[in-house]
């Protein structure tokens, strides 16, 4: 028996310049920088993490900058095609008026009833904000936002998944992660001339916000793994505990997830779903205060404590970087 599924925790995509990323993440779309590290597994690359003002578990989206000359992924079966933020019922036009006036190219539709707003990031990751009568007290506003209280992105909605076959990837959903398919609609894909498709949504049995998981088919081949794409799309676990338990409903499957591994913020098991996708499951805490205070979070580059002595190496050896125009400096 697994546990009773509480949604999503985090995406993290690949981007390529970090500079470009943190001001449309920030400064555009008005999420807090909330850590500023280093990929644990490859020091030389930055890991940004956007949120809400507390960077709750649910509200962040996060990034690798591989810098100007990293590879370019190519989106195809086993990749996450959006990532979706709610946004309250009365903040749509505030929206519509805010990517306009950054010449942010939107796509406007309807879909299960809700209005969604479609765009790129400056890497062409896709990202939408759908507009949903729960938004209202959800997540953490951040004061020094340039989006006003009542319009900031109330955390993640959900993610649509394309993959080559929806069977396969629906059973890990519903036996292993506790979702269950809640309706499917025809869906005419991301531009205006693409072919209908059938849209599969899922939702986590504790149901909310960020609860919602999409699937569509591709018959693209699968895709390639660079700044553009997401990288993987994690769901939330109370504790190690119920990790372990989520582990053992993968092995029931015959899948075999990673042993729980401290990410500093979380604790965060990895498994590579037959559709191609990778999952993992994080820990809602012990969260990004574990190294800063709420105040402080993102205003300096945080390192692990066993990679502390190596920080100016480290320093002079990731790529050049501004930091976003509403970034708020740590009080240190
Ligand atoms: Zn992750």
């Amino acid at each position: 028996m697994t546990p009773e599924t509480r949604g999503l925790h985090h995406v993290t995509a690949i981007a390529s310049d970090p500079s470009a990323n943190a001001a449309f993440y920030v400064d555009t779309l008005g999420l807090r920088f909330v850590k500023r590290t280093v990929n644990h597994d490859d020091t030389g690359t930055y890991h940004f993490y956007f949120g809400d003002g507390e960077g709750s578990p649910g509200s962040t989206i996060t990034f690798f900058p591989w810098g100007e000359n990293g590879r370019e992924g190519e989106f195809g079966a086993g990749l996450t095609e959006t990532t979706a933020y709610l946004i309250p019922e009365g903040s749509l036009g505030y929206w519509r008026d805010r990517l306009a006036d950054a010449a942010v190219p939107v796509v406007e539709r309807e879909r299960f009833g809700a209005t969604v707003l479609s765009f790129e990031d400056p890497d062409g990751i896709g990202i939408e904000l759908v507009v949903d009568a729960d938004a209202e007290g959800c997540g953490e506003p951040w004061a020094e936002s340039p989006v006003p209280a009542e319009h900031q992105l109330r955390g993640l909605y959900g993610v649509t998944l394309a993959v080559a076959d929806v069977e396969p990837t629906a059973t890990v959903l519903e036996d292993v992660l506790g979702y269950e398919r809640d309706g499917t609609e025809l869906d005419a894909g991301g531009s205006p001339d693409a072919d209908e498709r059938t849209r599969y949504r899922y939702r986590a049995s504790g149901g909310g916000p960020g609860s919602v998981v999409d699937l569509v088919e591709t018959d693209l081949p699968r895709g390639r793994m660079g700044a553009g794409a997401v990288h993987h799309v994690a769901f939330t676990a109370a504790d190690v505990d119920e990790q372990h338990a989520y582990r053992d409903a993968y092995a029931d499957l015959g899948l075999e997830a990673t042993e729980p591994i401290d990410r500093t913020y979380f604790h965060a098991i990895y498994c590579r779903e037959p559709g191609g996708v990778l999952f993992e499951i994080a820990t809602t805490g012990p969260g990004f205060t574990a190294d800063e205070a709420v105040e402080d979070l993102g205003g300096d580059l945080m390192l692990p404590e066993r990679l502390e002595d190596e920080r100016e190496r480290i320093e002079a050896t990731l790529p050049a970087f501004e930091l976003p125009a509403n970034h708020q400096e740590g009080e240190r």
